[in-house]
């Protein structure tokens, strides 16, 4: 009887009322037989899919379920996520083809290598990579994911053998487990037995900071091009295993909104992507049509999003001769909402993203070897394009942060080799040790391209993500294109470390020059450990040697240590942080000695981060991350609920990061301030500038963009506005290298990342600007002429003494995505020199 009613809902396309009882026919092709072998999901689980939101820990119990009864799926565990979920995969193909999966993985591959043309791509099966719900709340498509992998697993007949024969699916049934367990948790938490379509039910307004991010609250589908996760590191290495044919990416939208499938916007698709990518892109979106045609299901497509920016799944396959293809479902959220399209029930959402998984399949194995021909020229033509010669990237001062980015470089499968001798090019000099050769001549021509490239015109003004990413600008490196092969030492297979010189033991001082990437580490760990130590503010010299502006001094006298344990603790901070520490024996140094004022002491930092509602989670986490995985150094997490009652005194330092809206009102403004005069320095960033304005922690001029819209009809009002934003984009400033802020930078300009339209005006007094704006700031990215003529002579960064503390800001976010090493120093220095600002 239930099979009855749903089929006859299927007939009717209507959706599932909420409190109809589910079944599988309601997903599942009934055209063909299922074997009885195979475990149902409710066998295993208890609950037809959308009845409840699978956490990961039910889908993973369901996935080796069907790894061990079909001979169709094999698991494989990749690695764990930062709370210890398993990231695993299911390859799903024939049993025969199981039995050759290494010879048909190195065929598939070949056709990405030189000598490609000889290979039969007839004979061979496509290779399709799916993957859901990189947005843990975003659940409809995990959900999915547990019907399509029992379809796969248990189907019979000619159709389902003619698939699995022809095609390797690289199945990643949750891209984001952290996220999904916790939004599952959510949901489970608040459902009713009555569900409850009212949308302001709890179970619809999740929790601060919600399912969508990992465990630091990243937006993963942003990392696929920079890697800084371990959930983006096992899927690249996956790709790169196997390079599939067609990926696909599986999420959810606003709720009154149907299904999308890509091509998104035309006119926003990146220049470097070959037009027969959208085409084939637009030729399997016949297949989503169609199927969703058949079961009733609006959809829309080439519209609202767009294949402009690599770092998301959908776009990063499109630089490697592969197909990204982006579903957004409207989201029910909870297990049922009202909505303009009438109640969006959860199995609703479910099926139309089986349905979409499905037809990714079908036209993969029809459009196989177009997809496979596709692959290999998209190769093939990159080679032939390949311009001579190498880039060149590194800091001389700063081999670690050289190293971080030859580290991502690595993760795509780019070769790149030592630098053979010193070599200078237009005032750059590189050294071996801290430098890396990169030839263009090579496989990944094209996406190495994608990284390293500068670009200021662009064929649209709207962006559904950032316009710039250029990675050498984003970790602060000296950068040649313009090199020749012949300065390439020895190609670089496992990368490590560059070795490290450590100190003779000394009984008078050791000093540490503050580039290196993790001096911020090592500071910590000195000071932490009771240690003295004190920063120059001025350059001085020892011998040949020159130290620079905050070069950090450790007495080796009236310590808690001896002589001894001193130099055994150093050495071991100096391995574990992979800093330089030299030793001076002397200290009649040239400029100033080591005795002068001008050391100043440092203090040790215990450091509060404001998190909760309102505040940005992204921006937030970039902040916990940043301090917890690379630094080492603890830092408390301070919801904002519980503000008022909070002891402030405990910390030296707190950080507001960018928020929503308004957070903090009147009292807690008071109650900063009054820690700031007793010694606190408070860090804001980005639109905190406002807030920090209103209640008079510093006294800010804004530059307004006042451009009116003229000829602008009301169809075109969204993108006349969307035109004067920045998403994104990378703008030069100019250093007052004295300043304790730019501490550790070996220039005087740097690169900084900008997504806000804040234009702070330069204060009167020139040296309250360290940082400000060129007069030709725009270095790589969109931005509106208007902006791009209010941005010169302003400033990101503003300092305020208040009694005893102090009141920073930054208006352009330094950590962002945990890719912009080159900034992250700027909020160190804020953090261990607030004091001598
Ligand atoms: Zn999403």
């Amino acid at each position: 009887m239930r099979t009855f009613i749903a089929a006859l809902l299927f007939l009717l396309n209507l959706q599932l009322s909420a409190q109809e009882e589910l079944d599988l026919s309601y997903y599942l092709p009934q055209d063909v037989t299922y074997n009885p072998a195979i475990p149902t999901p409710q066998e295993v689980l208890d609950f037809v899919p959308g009845e409840w939101h699978a956490s990961h820990d039910q889908v993973l119990i369901y996935m080796y379920f069907l790894a061990n009864t079909s001979p169709r799926i094999s698991i494989q565990n990749r690695g764990f996520t930062y709370e210890k979920r398993p990231l695993v995969l299911l390859t799903i193909t024939s049993e025969e083809n199981h039995n050759n999966l290494e010879d048909i993985r190195q065929q598939h591959v070949a056709l990405t290598e030189p000598g490609s043309e000889n290979i039969v791509t007839s004979e061979m099966p496509v290779v399709v990579n799916q993957g859901f719900s990189i947005h843990g709340n975003e659940a409809s498509g995990a959900n999915a994911a547990i019907l399509a992998a029992y379809y796969l697993a248990a189907a019979e007949g000619p159709e389902i053998e003619e698939l699995l024969k022809n095609t390797v699916i690289l199945f990643d049934p949750v891209f984001n487990p952290d996220g999904l367990q916790r939004f599952a948790s959510w949901v489970n938490t608040n459902k009713s037995a009555n569900i409850n379509p009212d949308p302001q039910d709890r179970e619809y307004d999740e929790t601060w900071p919600g399912g969508r991010t990992n465990h630091y609250w990243f937006d993963m589908n942003r990392d696929w091009l920079p890697v800084q996760l371990p959930e983006s590191r096992a899927r690249i290495k996956t790709f790169h295993n196997w390079y599939p044919n067609v990926l696909t990416d599986h999420h959810e939208m606003g709720s009154n909104s149907s299904f999308f499938f890509q091509p998104g916007i035309p006119s926003r698709t990146h220049p470097l992507t070959p037009n027969l990518n959208q085409e084939l892109t637009k030729e399997i979106g016949t297949y989503h049509a169609a199927a969703l045609d058949n079961i009733g299901s609006l959809y829309y497509t080439e519209e609202n999003y767009d294949d402009f920016y690599y770092g998301k799944g959908s776009t990063f396959p499109d630089i490697q001769g592969s197909v990204g293809i982006l579903f957004e479902q409207g989201s029910s959220r909870g297990h049922a909402q009202e909505t303009d399209n009438g109640i969006l029930t959860f199995p609703f959402t479910i099926r139309n993203q089986f349905t979409a998984a499905l037809s990714t399949l079908k036209a993969a194995k029809e459009m196989r070897v177009k997809l496979l021909d596709y692959q290999r020229e998209f190769y093939q033509y990159a080679r032939k394009e390949a311009e001579n010669g190498a880039y060149i990237f590194g800091n001389s001062k700063d081999a670690s942060s050289a190293y971080h980015l030859a580290e991502i470089l690595k993760r795509h499968q780019i070769e790149i080799h030592e630098l053979k001798e010193e070599y200078s090019k237009n005032g750059e000099t590189f050294k071996p040790g801290s430098s890396y050769v990169v030839p263009k001549e090579q496989k990944h021509q094209r996406l190495l391209k994608a990284m390293f490239e500068r670009r200021t015109e662009f064929q649209d003004s709207l962006f559904y993500d950032i316009s710039a990413w250029s990675f050498p600008l984003a970790f602060n490196l000296d950068f040649t294109g313009e090199a020749k092969m012949n300065v390439a030492g020895q190609k670089i297979d496992s990368l490590t470390r560059p070795p490290l010189n450590f100190p003779e033991k000394n009984e008078y001082a050791y000093l540490m020059e503050w580039h290196a990437y993790e001096a911020p580490k090592a500071l910590n760990q000195i000071l932490n450990e009771g240690l003295r130590a004190k920063v120059a503010m001025q350059p001085f010299h020892l011998g040949n040697k020159k130290y620079d502006y905050g070069t950090i001094m450790v007495p080796a006298q009236n310590q808690k240590m001896n002589a001894d344990e001193i130099y055994d603790f150093l050495v071991k901070v100096a391995k574990d942080a992979h800093v330089y520490i030299s030793a001076a024996n002397t200290g009649l140094t040239g400029g100033i000695n080591l005795g002068s004022n001008q050391f100043r002491a440092l203090e040790p930092q215990t450091v509060a981060l404001i998190v909760g509602d309102g505040i940005t989670p992204y921006d937030a986490g970039e902040i916990w991350h940043l301090f917890d995985q690379r630094y080492d150094m603890k830092i408390t997490k301070l919801d904002i609920k519980n503000f008022s009652r909070t002891n402030l005194s405990r910390y030296t330092d707190i950080i507001l990061s960018n928020s929503w809206g308004s957070s903090l009102g009147k009292d807690e403004a008071k109650k900063l301030k009054e820690w700031i005069r007793n010694g606190g320095t408070l860090i804001g960033y980005k639109n905190a500038a406002n807030w920090l304005n209103e209640n008079e922690f510093m006294d800010l001029e804004f530059k307004e963009n006042e451009v009116q819209a003229k000829n602008v009809t009301f169809e075109e009002r969204r993108d006349f506005r969307g035109a004067q934003g920045i998403g994104g984009a990378i703008f030069e400033v100019k250093q007052d290298r004295s300043h304790p802020i730019n501490f550790g930078y070996k220039d005087n300009k740097i690169a900084l990342f900008r997504d806000t339209t804040l234009f702070v005006e330069a204060d009167s007094t020139s040296y309250k600007n360290p940082i400000r704006y060129t007069e030709e700031p725009l270095l790589s990215g969109y931005i509106s002429e208007e902006n791009l003529e209010l941005l010169p002579g302003t400033v990101p960064f503003k300092h305020n003494s208040l009694g005893r503390g102090n009141v920073v800001l930054f208006t352009d976010n330094t950590n962002f995505r945990a890719f912009w090493y080159g900034t992250n120093k700027l909020l160190m220095n804020a953090i261990f020199f607030g004091d001598e600002m």
